[in-house]
């Protein structure tokens, strides 16, 4: 089969030999067996080379979409290639749901858990905090299971790829629920950030957006569960910023028709969790995206310091959004041992002037920690990502013990977890 084959955002174009397409769990174990080097590839939607390989590339898509719900267990038992979006159809049909999404709801559970995928929400985790355990085939093609609770889980369960490919994965569920998301306007930065705690707590699940044209939030997008008391009476004023009188797009200039709704109108969990309705599904994206996950202690801060820059970054920006995510103790994620703001970046689709201002803002955030997406644009040397991440030499060891050969590996795990490259 071709191997020709983009990510979504089409700015990689992925080097590997072959791609593989197994139907069953017999054919993608003959396919792993068969192989010197390979990588999963989950919905293609990472910016960066993390999923890249020059070897064999191995596509869950066409495994059977198992989605076995455990309702007295409180869990779900789902295939590695299931997306979100059929995920939370099914769980809301039979009364339940998750704890949150991410702002897209077509990527794979697996890819997502993977590079340490989050939403939003001050009591929120990375997804990959809903896993209760999962099914890894390593070199040769053996299954192991991983539960949380197991010595390895915090440093598997955000995994990058490396250790093997993960064939299924059981997730914590709960009583499906409601939101209303209300979206208000134009919040200069002053009052949000002398109130910023009080602002990101506000809901269950609170983000901010700006497109740097000036000192302000030009939206606020506020989640609250109808089951928690309400943040405010929907049509009040959030300090000075107020509820848009209609659906709205992130970039107010762009329609709305995309977008989960909004004004207040209680729904369903999925239906307005993500940001972008699953029924909206676009093959391909004219963005780049970059984002750093910076200490929520550094939050002021941090956002006060790109302020500082607005000017060279809003030329190249589509949009910037903060949102909130709790501490966990996943080696890889973003949140390790800390509770994080994460400052995301949707880029202009032209990487040569994008890139020059990623590196300003990583200087920018530099003193802030700032621990760049595993799956988006950055710049920072591997020696960085290894101090800002400072359970990557520990990560590296484990995927040595479950895949001695580097049968997983790729040069993007190898130069930014073994700084070697190769
Ligand atoms: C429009 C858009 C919106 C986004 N929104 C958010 C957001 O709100 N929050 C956020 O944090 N990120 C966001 N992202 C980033 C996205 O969540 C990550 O790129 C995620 O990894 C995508 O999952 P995927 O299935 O496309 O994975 P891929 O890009 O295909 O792969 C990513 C990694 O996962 C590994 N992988 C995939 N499947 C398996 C498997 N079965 N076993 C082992 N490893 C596997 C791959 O090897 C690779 O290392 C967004 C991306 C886009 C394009």
């Amino acid at each position: 089969m071709s191997a020709e084959l983009r990510n979504w955002a089409g700015n990689l174009a992925y080097g590997a030999r072959r791609v593989h397409r197994p139907t069953t769990l017999d054919e993608l174990r003959a396919v792993v067996a068969g192989s010197d080097r390979i990588r999963a590839l989950g919905t293609r939607h990472s910016f960066s080379a993390v999923a890249d390989t020059v070897d064999d590339l191995v596509s869950l898509e066409a495994m059977p979409s198992v989605v076995e719900i455990d309702a007295a267990g409180g869990a779900v038992t789902v295939g590695a290639g299931v997306r979100y979006a059929e995920l939370a159809r099914e769980l809301h049909a039979a009364g339940l749901a998750l704890a949150n999404l991410a702002s897209l709801p077509h990527i794979s559970v697996a890819g997502a858990c993977a590079t340490g995928t989050h939403g939003s929400g001050v009591r929120n985790t990375v997804l990959a905090g809903s896993v209760r355990g999962f099914e890894l085939m390593t070199a040769g093609g053996e299954l192991r299971t991983v539960r949380r609770g197991d010595p390895d889980f915090p440093g598997l369960v955000v995994n990058l790829g490396a250790v093997g490919v993960v064939t299924a994965l059981t997730l914590d569920v709960e009583p499906t629920y409601q939101v209303r998301q209300t979206v208000y306007l134009d919040l200069p930065l002053g009052p949000a950030l002398d109130h910023f705690e009080e602002l990101v707590s506000c809901a269950y699940s609170v983000c901010l957006f700006t497109d740097w044209a000036s000192p302000h939030f030009t939206q606020v997008w506020v989640i609250a569960r109808t089951d928690e008391p309400e943040p405010k009476a929907p049509g009040e004023p959030w300090f000075t910023a107020t509820p848009a009188g209609r659906d709205v797009h992130p970039v107010i200039t762009n329609s709305a028709a995309a977008c989960t709704a909004q004004q207040g109108v209680p729904g369903p969990w999925h239906t307005r969790m993500a940001h972008f309705r699953p029924e909206f599904t676009p093959s391909s994206g004219a963005e780049l995206q970059s984002e750093y996950a910076v200490p929520i202690r550094y939050a002021t801060a941090a956002i006060e310091a790109l302020d500082r820059v607005r000017g060279d970054i809003h030329p190249v920006l589509q949009i910037c959004e903060v949102r909130t995510v709790a501490a966990d103790d996943f080696w890889l994620s973003p949140a390790y041992g800390t509770d994080v703001i994460t400052i995301h970046f949707t880029w202009i689709p032209d990487e040569s002037p994008v890139r020059d201002v990623i590196r300003l803002v990583e200087e920018r955030l530099a003193p802030f920690d700032a621990r760049p997406h595993w799956a988006k644009l950055f710049e920072v040397t591997p020696e960085q990502v290894r101090r800002c991440y400072p359970r990557v030499p520990d990560f590296a060891s484990l995927a040595r013990r479950y895949d001695p050969d580097g049968t997983f590996g790729n040069a993007f795990t190898r130069l930014y977890l073994e700084g070697t490259i190769a």
